[in-house]
């Protein structure tokens, strides 16, 4: 049982706003309302302490791959991803032949059982041609909903999203499958006109696959999905906030129509995130990593990226002037709400895991916990 510790005097975001001087206590794995006698103070005076990140659409990091590699590797990326924050991940799959792609969630699934990640995400192959971005166009299908049950049926109950084009014929009853089985269906490398994305959220769908890339841009007159799905309240839109793949004002065009509450940062990053440049594989594809930004070998597509949280953050915060309370809602919240995870994770409430970040007045991540261990331990003078 880790000791129970109390952080004081740090600028604490919570549900309800910011509070200065405030202070988090943390009693075994979880935070309290009260302090335990014999409690350790860490001094955090100047820093702002912030729910554990939350990543629902991750490839990988720390030179390891959750599309490719084996239980350690993942293990590997979702270390990695906790020293910037991210407490919490869902693994990402890739566009894949469907017996590889079942072998590898159920490796998947059993480290969702033991809590090393949140579930599993499948990013095609049931995706559009038109729109597939580092997807391998010979392995794309129709979604076909005895296959995507097949898939889900591979987690063993920890499939958590699905991104679909759901124009393709089938993408309807598919998106309706996975509802029934409490699976988020996401919209995504799709190249859907407004009206068929309209369709494809009252089918069920509730997620926008990294809103504006990988789909058709908007028209005045071809309003296309971007515009259905920032219109729709039932909607969350993912955006990748690295400044490669969206520039400041699309995001924050998304950001204020959608509103805080419907807006979830998440890194899309392949395995150099958090390591560095060279030549990598994204599931089958070969990629190219130069000054942090992944585009397959062939084409040049732009391959997942080199994102953690902790830089979306400030980027959000220092780049694009969100509030911190709004970027706290779109790395932390709604994410967990998204998974079903909001009693557990997601904000900084009693009862709920110590899983926290401290930042300093500059918003670089100096400190990181989990279940009320320090991952990254503050080193405050
Ligand atoms: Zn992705």
């Amino acid at each position: 049982m880790a000791p129970s510790k109390v952080l004081a005097g740090a600028r604490v975001v919570l549900p309800t706003g910011t509070v200065d001087d405030g202070r988090v206590i943390v009693d075994g794995t979880r935070i309290a309302d009260t302090a335990p006698p014999g409690a350790d103070v860490v001094d955090v005076s100047g820093h702002w302490v912030v729910p554990g990140f939350v990543d629902i659409h991750n490839h990988g990091g720390g030179g390891a791959s959750f599309t490719g590699g084996t239980a350690e590797d993942v293990l590997q990326g979702v270390e990695t991803h906790r020293r910037h924050g991210t407490t919490t991940v869902v693994a990402s799959a890739v566009t894949g032949d469907l017996d590889f792609l079942a072998r590898q969630a159920g490796m998947l699934a059993e480290l969702a059982q033991q809590g090393d990640i949140a579930g599993v995400h499948f990013e095609g192959p049931f995706i559009s041609p038109c729109r597939k971005g580092a997807h391998d166009e010979q392995l794309l299908r129709d979604p076909d909903p005895a296959e995507v049950r097949k898939l889900v049926d591979a987690t063993h109950g920890h499939a958590r999203m699905m991104t679909l084009a759901t124009e393709l014929p089938g993408g309807l009853d598919s998106v309706r499958l996975l509802t029934e089985h409490g699976v988020i269906a996401a919209v995504g490398h799709t190249d859907a006109t407004y009206e068929q994305t309209l369709q494809a959220i009252d089918a069920g769908a509730t997620v926008a696959t990294h809103l504006f890339n990988a789909m058709p841009p908007l028209g005045h007159r071809a309003p296309g999905p971007i515009t259905a799905l920032l219109e729709d309240e039932r909607i969350t839109v993912e955006l990748i906030n690295d400044g490669t793949h969206l520039h400041p004002a699309a995001l924050r065009l998304a950001f204020h129509h959608a509103g805080a509450a419907r807006v979830a940062f998440i890194t899309d990053a392949m395995d150099a995130a958090g390591f560095g440049d060279g030549r990598y594989l994204l599931g089958p594809m070969e990629v190219e990593v130069a000054d942090g930004v992944a585009r397959l070998v062939e084409g040049g597509s732009i391959a997942g990226s080199t994102l953690t949280l902790d830089r979306a953050f400030k980027r959000a915060v220092t780049v694009d002037g969100l509030p911190v309370g709004d970027v706290v809602a779109a790395i932390s919240a709604n994410p967990a709400r998204l998974l079903g995870l909001d009693d557990r994770i997601g904000s900084l409430e009693p009862g709920k895991d110590a899983d926290l970040v401290v930042l300093d007045d500059a918003f670089d991540l100096v400190g990181v916990m989990r279940r009320g261990e320090w991952v990254v331990a503050p080193q405050l003078g």
